[in-house]
């Protein structure tokens, strides 16, 4: 990318005006920090201990406790590809993505905690923390998080679940209904006239003074590795559906991106299966094109979407990010091939086409994928290099099957060029 497409797209993004960063050809370049086997193997071997004991505190119907969600085909339209939805608005417990990233992190420190307090031994049998009695030391544990409401609502959720005290520092962002529910269940909730980054900074800062467990959204590597299990899941599900990609029919995933973490994560585990035959699509609101920004400027480094005149101002609160995560651009920023900014008006559009014909329950940020698989084509086709028309496409939509509902029929009321709803 020459400096001149780089500023012609950020004229476009400072007029509204959807835009796509493809990676230059020939350039790929090498993660810093790539995804070890073992690290991988850890994690999906934690899931597994974890799951009777997710059951016991979320009983659902007939669910096993496993992190999983299902892949279902997506109703197209005339002249749309055919649509493959990874349905991660529906994950259980929290609705959204996070049960796989930041609840991972949580898990591992759960476990930390109740193997310094004999109650479990590490890497063993996790059966004692099905019993409120016996679990009861946790109660002296506390995590602090930051977000602009998923991962605070997922991580104060399965936190208080165990009796682990939870201090979540919110956004602006932060819808009221994840706020009050985590009142209810006994978490702290501060809130932050400011927005994600800072947010981040001041929760840090909190924890930092206390001694809590800072689970930290910019900078994991269990929160990523914790998303890169739903790579061989996602596999396996499309291979049982007899989708075979190759590097002349690629898969094409669409995943929304805040600060990168889900969306790098999902890409790592993808990457490390299918190589070459995919092709990793993250998808971002105009305002807010914190990954754009930064891979358009080499990606060796966060770019404040402020300095580029934009406002970070979206109806995607989920995706209202202004700088995108140092972790994520060292180990994942290599892999991602394009990053499509779309517009509020199609994220809400979507949204409603999401429930009118797939009966999707989905928040705007979720919709986005949706709205980036034209522009991502009509990118490539003018760039000379067309997306194969055999090629399959799979949208992940990360979170909204827990929005109540009046939260969702507003929604599905907002016409673009609206602010969503506090
Ligand atoms: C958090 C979130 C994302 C993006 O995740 P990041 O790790 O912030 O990039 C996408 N969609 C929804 C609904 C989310 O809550």
């Amino acid at each position: 990318m020459t400096a001149r497409d780089a500023s012609a797209l950020v004229a476009a993004l400072r007029r509204g005006e959807t835009a796509v960063w493809l990676r230059p050809e020939g350039r790929p370049r090498a993660d810093a920090e790539p995804l070890r086997e073992g690290e991988l193997d850890g994690a999906r071997d934690r899931f597994a201990r974890f799951a009777p004991v997710l059951a016991a505190l979320f009983p659902g119907e007939g669910w096993d406790g496993r992190i999983r969600s299902g892949l279902q085909p997506f109703p197209p339209a005339a002249g749309e590809p055919p649509l493959w939805v990874k349905a991660d608005h529906a994950l259980p417990m929290t609705g959204s993505v996070k049960a796989r990233g930041g609840v991972y992190e949580l898990l591992r420190r759960i476990e930390a905690w109740a193997a310094s307090d004999g109650l479990v031994t590490a890497g063993g049998d996790l059966a004692p923390l099905t019993d409120a009695a016996r679990r009861a030391p946790l109660a002296r544990r506390r995590v602090v998080t930051a977000s602009t409401g998923n991962l605070g609502f997922s991580i104060g959720l399965v936190a208080r679940a165990f009796g682990v005290g939870a201090e979540v520092h919110m956004s602006h962002d932060a819808k009221r209904w994840k706020k009050d529910r985590l009142r209810a269940l006994g978490a702290t909730v501060v809130e932050h006239a400011a927005d994600y980054t800072e947010a981040v900074a001041r929760a840090r800062r909190a924890a930092a003074s206390t001694g809590a467990a800072f689970i930290d959204d910019e900078d994991s590597r269990d929160l990523f590795v914790g998303y890169a299990c739903a790579g061989e899941e996602a596999a396996a599900q499309l291979a049982a559906a007899g989708v075979a990609p190759t590097p002349e029919r690629p898969l094409v995933v669409y995943l929304p991106c805040g600060v990168g973490g889900a969306p790098g994560g999902v890409t790592a585990g993808l990457k490390r299966i299918y190589g070459e035959a995919l092709t990793a699509v993250w998808v971002e609101p105009v305002a807010s094109p914190c990954m754009l920004a930064a891979l358009a400027a080499g990606g060796g480094a966060p770019v404040s979407i402020y300095d580029l005149g934009l406002d970070n101002r979206t109806v995607a609160d989920g995706l209202a990010v202004a700088a995108a995560s140092p972790l994520v651009l060292r180990a994942a920023a290599g892999l991602v091939d394009a990053v499509a900014a779309v517009r509020d008006a199609d994220m809400l559009d979507w949204t409603r086409e999401a429930w009118r014909r797939g009966g999707l329950r989905l928040e705007p940020s979720a919709a986005s994928g949706f709205a980036a698989v034209d522009a991502f084509r009509a990118a490539r086709a003018d760039a000379g290099r067309p997306v194969p028309q055999d090629a399959t496409h799979l949208v992940w939509t990360t979170g909204g099957a827990l929005l109540p509902d009046a939260e969702f029929k507003a929604l599905l009321r907002l016409r673009g060029g609206e602010r969503g709803a506090a």
